[in-house]
């Protein structure tokens, strides 16, 4: 992983696989500007990072971060009266000069440990579970149903959220109802699939499926309020098709990291993913091809360019 920047005036606390955390240093005259200004804030940064099969691959997939960003941005905007989010300010000063269009100075919220899934269509961890039981995280659905196709309608499949390197696990309602309270639990419920249901009209709109998302949580310590936090409704968090191309049956192509993904498990790879070994580094082609992806993907859901 490359070293975390240095931002004066903010203190580095946390590196996920993809976003670095920083917080205002109260001793430097930013760090003081921040806390004065805005109170208990995190500087959230996406990186170019890009992750698979739980592995931080290299070479990272250039604006890839500013993409997230810019998206998630764009989607916290498109959800605003539906749920707060922790959203403080993107531009500058707030945000340091260095991570300008990949920073966001955030609420700090306290995460809820669960990923907050909703799924319209069934793929994925999904379609397994469904393959061996009939049902999603304890959720019986109708029998005959292949990778693709669409759910009568759309369910909230709640994951426990892993240690660096780990795997996330599904997990039922009531797993999470004795974990955060029958209370939280249904309203993270409720705001994921609200969250859901309009994204997924947004998307319609502009010719995307939106298959599924992962959602993160968190209680702002001074409203109390469930707020939504991390990204929301990137293709790192979601799985977006182009809907004139879905034919369920098998996998769909995707605006994620599908290049990726189907390289790393080819033989061109060398890579055994039953192994511990590292991923070996991405080819050139696979970096381009990912990153007009996710170029794609922005222009596509946004009607913006990147600028
Ligand atoms: P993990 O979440 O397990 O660290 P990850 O690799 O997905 O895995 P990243 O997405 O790279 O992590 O890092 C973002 C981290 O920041 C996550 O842990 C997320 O829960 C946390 N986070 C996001 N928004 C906030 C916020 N407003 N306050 C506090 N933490 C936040
Ligand atoms: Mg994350």
């Amino acid at each position: 992983m490359s070293a975390t920047q240095e931002l004066p005036g903010w203190t580095h606390t946390y590196s996920g696989k993809v976003r670095d955390l920083y917080t205002p240093d109260p001793a430097h005259p930013v760090g003081r500007a921040a806390l004065d200004t805005h109170g208990d804030v995190v500087l959230v940064v996406a990186s170019d990072r890009i992750s698979a099969y739980d592995h931080v691959l290299s070479p990272g997939v250039p604006d890839k971060g500013v993409v997230l960003t810019r998206l998630s941005l764009w989607w916290f905007e498109q959800l605003a009266d539906l749920v707060p989010n922790h959203v403080v300010s993107a531009v500058a000063p707030d945000v340091p000069a260095a991570v300008l269009g990949r920073g966001m100075v955030c609420r700090r919220l306290e995460m809820f440990p669960v990923e907050c899934v909703a799924r319209g269509y069934l793929t994925g961890s999904g379609l397994v579970e469904y393959r061996a039981s009939g049902a999603v995280t304890g959720i019986p659905l109708p029998p005959g149903l292949v990778d693709g196709s669409r759910l009568p309608a759309p369910i909230f499949t709640p994951a426990t959220k892993a240690e660096l390197g780990e795997h996330d696990e599904n997990v039922s309602l009531d797993v999470v109802a004795a974990q955060l309270g029958a209370q939280t639990a249904t309203t993270l419920r409720d705001l994921t699939l609200a969250v859901y249901d309009r994204a997924e009209g947004i998307a319609r709109e502009r010719g995307v499926i939106l298959a599924d998302t992962k959602l993160e949580f968190g209680t702002d310590p001074v409203t109390g309020r469930v707020t939504l936090g991390d990204e929301v409704l990137t293709p790192d968090s979601s799985r977006f098709w182009p809907a004139d191309a879905w034919e369920p049956g098998h996998a769909q192509p995707s605006y994620d990291k599908q290049f990726v993904r189907d390289w790393l498990t080819s033989p061109g790879s060398g890579w055994d993913r039953a192994s511990d070994a590292p991923p070996p580094a991405l080819p050139a082609d696979v970096v381009d091809r990912t990153r007009a992806r996710y170029l794609e993907a922005f222009e596509r859901l946004t009607g913006r360019a990147l600028g």
